[in-house]
């Protein structure tokens, strides 16, 4: 074996070991309603938490932190092969929530939290407003300092587990002097606080992922502010950024662990022989190849201090093209039968098997975090130095 395989295997093994002894059996079975997803989702977390493989991205300082790119990438690739559930309920808290905590928390801030983000504390992001999606700096929930408190007023949409969350990530307005941008503040947000609303949202493949938050005279205290007042634009790019790049690095890898899905449909349909889905499947496998090796570089940058602007982007849009690629080609393979519209497994992850409903949540990701169109805005004018997109600008403007 090559040397400086030779450890990474090992770690291999080892979490592969520890899968077989702990990983939960038959919960896609179970997982049809909230209760049992619930349940699942916080056991699972709890568990990996003890086994130290919850959190593999935090610095070394932290319980499970400290290991390297390679020894994540095996993490998660393990976790995928063993068909573990995704921990959709505490990736906000345990991405989101922590790697903006770790840039611009204070000490007390992240004493305070990290510790209960490990323990279970669910976090959910409240930026997006029914005005404000792609045009963020848009967003018009107000808060206004009144002594050690600010009272904070207005409605948050599309925030994913809001409804199960314990905290929130809140981008607010504090001034609408200005450019857009300079008038907004970060708070963490306690959801159990007098004057707050979570409303969960019906999807239209028969899930709850997301609420809306409605803020009525909440008071948030001054010492719950991240960064300085007027700073959340810088805050909430941290935030971003992370859904941009960190996330995806874990994604990608446990895309590439779930090729086998693809392999066991081209074997259960007999066409290993058949020229044109081996090339199919080889131009998928080399997309996922691409984006897992886009996603680490995006990572050994960003440890290394050679971030560029748009380079999470990148990272983005090329994960959200190629799962849409490999929900397609699921959905292609899988015939008449992955037609069907299977009942909709909670918390069951992005390439789950079944195909109609990966496919059609397979979108999401397009739009979360930032559209494909604003990734491509991006890179096209940040990270290439295209010419910008005109201002104000709208549909049939020309006419
Ligand atoms: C699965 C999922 C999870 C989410 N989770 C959260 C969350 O936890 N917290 C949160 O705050 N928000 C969340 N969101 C909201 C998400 O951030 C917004 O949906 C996204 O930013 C787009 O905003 P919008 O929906 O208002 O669409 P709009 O901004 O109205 O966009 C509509 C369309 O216009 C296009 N468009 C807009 N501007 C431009 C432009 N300048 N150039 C070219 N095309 C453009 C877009 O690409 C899109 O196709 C989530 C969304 C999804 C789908």
């Amino acid at each position: 074996m090559d040397k400086g395989t030779e450890p990474l295997e090992s770690l291999r093994r080892e979490v592969r070991d520890w899968l077989e002894a702990n990983a939960p059996k038959d919960w896609r079975a179970a997982c049809t309603g909230h209760a049992a997803f619930l349940d699942t989702q916080r056991g699972w977390f709890a568990k990996l938490a003890e086994g130290g493989y919850a959190v593999p991205h935090w610095p070394a300082e932290w319980p499970g932190g400290g290991r390297t790119l390679a020894e994540q990438k095996v993490i998660y690739e393990e976790l995928a092969r063993a068909d573990t559930p995704r921990l959709l309920l505490s990736f906000m808290s345990t991405y989101h929530a922590a790697s903006t905590l770790f840039e611009w928390g204070s000490a007390a801030q992240q004493a305070h939290y990290i510790p209960r983000i490990l323990q279970g504390e669910i976090w959910c992001q409240g930026f997006s407003e029914p005005n404000a999606g792609s045009d963020l700096a848009a967003l018009r929930c107000r808060a206004e300092r009144r002594g050690d408190v600010y009272v904070v007023n207005g409605q948050k949409l599309w925030s994913t587990m809001g409804q199960f969350a314990d905290k929130c990530l809140l981008l607010v307005r504090t001034s609408s002097e200005g450019a857009k941008q300079a008038g907004l503040t970060y708070l963490l947000l306690d959801l159990k606080a007098k004057g707050v609303t979570v409303r969960p949202i019906h999807q239209i493949h028969g899930d709850e992922e997301f609420a809306e938050v409605f803020l009525d005279d909440v008071e948030v205290p001054v010492a719950d502010r991240l960064g300085e007042e007027g700073q959340g634009w810088a805050v909430a790019q941290s935030t971003l950024s992370s859904e941009r790049g960190l996330t995806l690095m874990e994604l990608s890898a446990r895309m590439r662990g779930s090729q086998w899905r693809i392999a066991d449909l081209i074997r259960a349909s007999g066409r290993e022989e058949d020229a044109g889905v081996l090339r199919d499947f080889g131009r998928l496998a080399t997309k996922i190849d691409a984006a897992v090796a886009i996603a680490d570089q995006f990572l050994a940058n960003r440890i290394a201090g050679e971030e560029r602007v748009g380079d999470a982007s990148l990272v983005k849009l090329t994960y959200s093209r190629t799962l849409r690629a490999f929900t397609d080609l699921g959905v292609r393979l899988g015939g008449i039968g992955a037609q069907y519209h299977e009942p909709i497994v909670f918390g069951g992850g992005m390439e789950t098997g079944n195909w109609m409903a990966d496919f059609m949540n397979s979108y999401a990701w397009t739009i979360a975090g930032g559209s494909d169109e604003v990734q491509r805005n991006i890179i096209a004018e940040r990270l290439l130095g295209m010419p910008r997109e005109p201002k104000g600008w709208t549909v049939g403007a020309a006419a």
